[in-house]
């Protein structure tokens, strides 16, 4: 069997995203105390908590419908950069997944360049500049790779998150170049990205969904 992503895929794993940013709001708050102003945790959790209480309202629209009013909420209630920056994430990988009823790998990969395109276009930062970029651009390039191999996509998507991670990690030894832990400078070095971490959380939040839904075959 060829494992999809199907719309209730889509429901869980933003359902999966709100209690896993909630359990790490402290997390997401200490990282962002080192080098900006501590509200991460908090932006996320606000967000992703109004995101969770749509779900029930939205299980039968489209794939489609579902990302574009998740990228709207949190575009209208998480103050700070990173509200705009995901609300466009899901606005872009909607339209990406306009008229999919599944998502197969092609879609994930189309969707995951459109979102990550949307952040770049908006936030101007490049890999290496210490932000969410550094963790999703190598996971797109992980499943970009997996699918050029013709990997199936559990397995795939296991590749991506594992470079998210290798990427949200490499952010500790950074200089921010981008947003307000630009303005420490060289200070911001030997401190991990906030928002390069809560992307990774995402991510992984979509794979762990993925893997209890197909039984963890590859
Ligand atoms: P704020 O910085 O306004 O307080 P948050 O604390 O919610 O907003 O989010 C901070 C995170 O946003 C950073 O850790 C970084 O990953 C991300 N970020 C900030 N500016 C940009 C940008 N221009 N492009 C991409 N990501 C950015
Ligand atoms: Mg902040």
């Amino acid at each position: 069997m060829t494992a999809t992503l199907s719309e209730a895929t889509v429901l869980a794993w933003l359902s999966r995203s709100a209690t896993v940013l909630h359990e790490q709001r402290d997390f997401l708050v200490e990282l962002d105390s080192e080098i900006g102003d501590a509200d991460h945790g908090i932006n996320m959790d606000r967000g992703f908590q109004k995101v969770a209480s749509l779900l029930p309202g939205l299980a039968h629209e489209d794939i489609s419908a579902i990302l574009k009013k998740t990228g709207m909420a949190l575009i209208s209630t998480v103050g700070g950069a990173s509200g705009p920056l995901y609300g466009t994430f899901f606005l872009r990988a909607a339209n990406a997944a306009s008229g999919k009823q599944e998502l197969e790998h092609a879609d994930v990969v189309a969707l995951l360049r459109a979102g990550i395109e949307g952040i770049r276009t908006l936030g101007k930062a490049q890999p290496g500049d210490k932000t969410m970029v550094d963790s999703l651009q190598p996971a797109l390039e992980a499943l970009e790779q997996a699918e050029a191999n013709s990997m199936a996509l559990p397995g795939a998507l296991r590749k991506a998150v594992q470079a998210a991670k290798e990427g949200m990690t490499a952010t500790v030894a950074m200089i921010a170049r981008k947003g307000r832990a630009s303005y420490l400078g060289e200070r911001s070095a030997g401190h991990q990205d906030p928002g390069a971490t809560s992307a990774y959380f995402l991510l992984k939040s979509l794979l762990d969904v993925f893997e209890e839904q197909t039984g963890k075959e590859t």
